[in-house]
């Protein structure tokens, strides 16, 4: 049956082309597609939707992309340890023992707590993704499902799980759940398995989601066994490209960041993963100064306890700006772009998702801003939406996310399942510990 749906009188946000802005402005959805952008009073004329959302004092803008994105159990449990040492005692050993129906409550648990602040395509690498693809699927979330792969002797998901993975869920419901190969990390890795990584991906069809460069404690692990530091290797063995999302890069030589150009591979900046693991700050300016695209990642609720995008934007601005002291880095209108435009672009989806253009995918939030944190709204000469977004808002203040056509959630309610069921979720995180301790 068509649906059509009117959202107006918002301030809209479009994030298109020419980055326009609409003070009073309106979006006209048709079953998942956006058919009309523009001012209120143009787009509603003549027209007659099922169903009309007044979005007065709240901004229209496109769904958040969250490009490093893991589904997580047990937040807050392990804080305080060095990348190294938690990866080695926590997230491996809680991996390996992790059943399919602890993944799908994880991944229940993340992806509602996504929508709810705005996100709306998560770049998910983590186990049982088919079962994380379900909870995907269940939610109405847009996911690309990649694996935690490494050689069989690690016990965490192999490329033959990942082919599996891409059999199964790339293109499912509606094209809203893509997959792609996924690669842990490089220090565990053989030289035999991080050789296949480009072949099994280009014959699977699909991209990769790697992590590199993250740490010094990585690199040195990397040089010590490979002789090169990560994102040469990964250069070298032609994981690198448009295809490929490379998270973190905080660590890059000159000549790295030129490798990663060269070959457009875009990269995530998960700034608060980075700063609460201590790894340090990613040299984005440098990266985008030299073309990379870079889009905004949270990493994982227990390296990063909140998966707010909007937490996340505020971080990729001031972080930098107190790195370099120098208060004109990463304004709000590029860390936008970051979360939206950039992040589509990095999962090369930017033709359906990014930005509220006639023609794309509707994955769009409306944002509440009669909000004492939100106050002045300013119009005209003084226009501080952008501001707002990026400085002042919280993901809680996302009061509706319409994603792939249909109203995920309105007034803060999720439709498409229980928030009960999420003590599911706890259940299945003292499981594992249990299993594990
Ligand atoms: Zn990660």
């Amino acid at each position: 049956m068509t649906k059509s749906i009117l959202i107006t009188h918002g301030i809209l946000v479009t994030m298109d082309q020419q980055r326009r802005i609409f003070e009073d402005g309106a979006v006209m959805i048709q079953n998942d597609k956006i058919i009309a952008v523009g001012k209120s009073d143009d787009v509603s004329k003549n027209i007659k939707p099922d169903i009309i959302i007044d979005a007065k004092n709240k901004a229209i803008m496109p769904g958040l992309i969250d490009l490093h994105y893991h589904t997580a159990i047990a937040r807050g449990v392990s804080d305080g340890l060095p990348l190294g040492t938690y990866l080695e005692t926590f997230w491996y050993p809680k991996l390996r023992n992790l059943k399919p129906e602890e993944a799908y409550w994880a991944a229940m648990l993340t992806y509602a707590e996504a929508i709810k602040s705005g996100t709306t395509t998560a770049n998910d690498m983590y186990r049982h993704m088919i079962e994380c693809g379900k909870a995907a699927e269940v939610l109405g979330i847009r996911a690309v499902l990649s694996c935690d792969c490494a050689d069989a002797s690690e016990k965490l998901d192999t490329l033959k799980d990942n082919e599996e993975v891409v059999r199964v869920m790339h293109g499912k419901a509606n094209g809203r759940i893509q997959a792609r190969i996924g690669v842990e990390w490089v220090p565990i890795s053989s030289y035999e398995f991080l050789t296949q990584v480009r072949e099994v991906a280009n014959r699977a069809k699909v991209g990769i989601h790697i992590h590199l460069n993250e740490s010094l404690g990585e690199l040195e692990m990397s040089k010590k066994k490979f002789g090169k530091r990560p994102v040469e290797l990964a250069y070298d063995l032609s994981i690198l490209g448009p295809d490929c999302v490379a998270a973190h890069c905080v660590w890059l030589t000159p000549l790295e960041i030129r490798l990663l150009k060269e070959t457009g591979t875009p990269v995530s900046h998960d700034p608060g993963s980075n700063a609460k693991l201590g790894n340090g700050i990613c040299p984005v300016p440098e990266l985008l100064a030299a073309g990379v695209t870079v889009g905004l990642g949270h990493d994982d609720t227990e390296c990063n306890n909140t998966l707010d995008m909007f937490e996340a934007m505020k971080m990729a601005s001031v972080i930098h700006r107190a790195h370099r002291v120098d208060s004109t880095l990463l304004p709000p209108q590029q860390i936008l772009e970051m979360a939206t435009r950039n992040g589509a672009k990095g999962l090369q989806i930017e033709k359906e998702v990014g930005s509220l253009e006639v023609g794309k995918k509707a994955d769009v939030i409306i944002v509440d801003l009669h909000k004492l944190r939100l106050s002045p709204l300013i119009y005209g000469k003084h226009l501080n939406i952008l501001s707002h977004l990026v400085y002042a808002a919280h993901g809680d203040d996302v009061d509706t996310v319409i994603i792939d056509g249909k109203i995920i959630m309105e007034n803060r309610v999720i439709k498409t399942f229980s928030e009960d069921e999420i003590d599911k979720a706890t259940s299945a995180c003292r499981d594992v510990l249990a299993r594990i301790s």
